[in-house]
């Protein structure tokens, strides 16, 4: 436990991974103060595949029984050729059995997730969660960092051990520090549509689905909802040009839908969402007492359903070694393993996999989309290739790697 005069380590941003990276500190008994800018926890659809590695992690954090509770359990994915309608390729976590206690993804809301460790944090009186709280300015000394914070109160200064900026791809704490954001960002965005509609009568067996196509590729994926009763959400890309009224649109949101899945009648469409998309890492993922953590130090395109999984390892690593640290059982020089680690990491295992991921989606060249689908059902039909995909799509390599190094 760290003595009451320590000073608390503070987090910028309330987002899954702040409030991960607060419970992992506050589990080992260190303080810990969180500002988040909004009000409460955004509960817009972004996240929800939540990896093997990463439910691993979630148990040690006394989790994972409630993410599985008010998730869908999927050990399925599967590749479609939408020209064509055949099936490329289905892959089966199922066969990770003997390298994972989760071997199946969880579909898991991240909302959910963020307000489930919140529910924890709120039980420890060395964590004080702040919302309404955004961090504007940072400085660092040898010994401590001291931010400031606007509230509806006005402007305050707080002193703090050390600084991690989880506050998402704009992060104010990278900026601050000068940090480049390296990388860059693709032309056009994505929509996801979420309805009720139930995908599943379409496309039987599995609740993750991605359709390849040179013009009009998509992606299907159930969540449970906060009703438990299921929505679908289609994942699909537009053009820069298009402008958000035109993409929401009533009558552009239904053609949209007819021509992924006909049906008769109408869609209820219950969300409508546009997203940029960055492959984007930082240039540093620490500067002295400061650390960045999650989207604040990566961002990718989400297919495949990377980028919170591998801020939440972020979340824990740190964490870990912050720990060791303030304990003293190691020298303040065991930090600077985060940025070794954690950056070369994201660029192999999640920039490299999203970006192949996504060129597989769009391909428009007839010869490499043949090439594409030989391959994906080459290895899917390998037991040992369909096992060695399966542990770097869950991220279980760069674990094992990690452990390792
Ligand atoms: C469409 C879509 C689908 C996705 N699907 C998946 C998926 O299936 N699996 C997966 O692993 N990843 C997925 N991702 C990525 C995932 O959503 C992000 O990686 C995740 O949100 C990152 O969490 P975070 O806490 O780092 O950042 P954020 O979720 O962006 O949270 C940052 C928080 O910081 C707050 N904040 C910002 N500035 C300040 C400030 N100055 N002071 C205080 N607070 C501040 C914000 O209000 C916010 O609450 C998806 C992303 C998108 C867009």
């Amino acid at each position: 436990m760290s003595s009451p005069a320590e000073l608390p380590i503070l987090i910028a941003g309330g987002g899954p991974v702040g409030v991960i990276t607060a419970l992992a500190l506050a589990r080992q008994g260190l303080r810990v103060h969180l500002f988040e800018a909004e009000s409460k926890v955004n509960d817009a659809p972004r996240a929800a595949t939540t990896h093997a590695a990463t439910l691993e992690m979630l148990d040690e954090l006394g989790l994972v029984d409630e993410v599985i509770r008010r998730g869908l359990v999927e050990p399925l994915f599967r590749t479609w050729d939408r020209s064509t309608g055949e099936l490329v390729a289905e892959f089966d976590f199922g066969r990770l059995k003997d390298d994972t206690r989760y071997p199946f993804a969880v579909q898991c809301e991240q909302h959910k997730l963020a307000n489930l460790a919140i529910e924890k944090l709120r039980a420890l009186p060395h964590a004080n969660l702040e919302f309404s709280a955004r961090v504007v300015a940072v400085a660092q000394s040898n010994d401590s960092v001291e931010i400031k914070v606007d509230t509806a109160a006005g402007t305050r200064a707080i002193k703090g051990s050390y600084l991690i900026g989880a506050d998402g791809g704009r992060s104010t704490v990278r900026k601050s520090l000068g940090i480049e954001f390296e990388g860059y960002t693709h032309p056009e965005r994505f929509l996801i549509l979420t309805t009720p509609f139930d995908i599943g009568t379409r496309y039987p067996g599995c609740t993750r689905n991605y359709l390849s196509h040179p013009q009009d590729w998509c992606a299907f994926f159930k969540v449970s909802g906060d009703d438990g009763k299921g929505l679908w959400r289609v994942l699909s890309s537009t053009r820069l040009e298009q402008s958000e009224a035109e993409l929401f649109e009533a009558d552009a949101v239904e053609r949209r839908l007819q021509n992924f899945i006909a049906k008769e009648g109408k869609y209820d469409v219950v969300h409508r969402n546009l997203y940029n998309v960055h492959q984007r890492v930082a240039a540093s993922f620490r500067k002295g007492r400061v650390f960045l953590a999650g989207d604040a130090a990566h961002v990718n395109n989400p297919i495949g359903g990377l980028g919170l999984n591998f801020g939440i390892h972020d979340a824990v690593e740190l964490s870990g070694l912050l720990g060791r640290v303030i304990r003293r059982e190691a020298p303040s020089e065991v930090l600077d393993l985060y940025d070794r680690h954690r950056r070369p990491l994201n660029i192999e295992f999640v920039q490299q996999q999203t970006v192949a991921n996504k060129r597989r989606m769009e391909e428009k060249d007839p010869a490499a989309r043949a090439r594409n689908f030989a391959e994906l059902a080459a290895i899917a039909a390998d037991p040992a290739a369909h096992r060695a995909y399966l542990l770097r799509a869950s991220l279980l390599e760069s674990v094992r790697k990690r452990a390792a190094a």
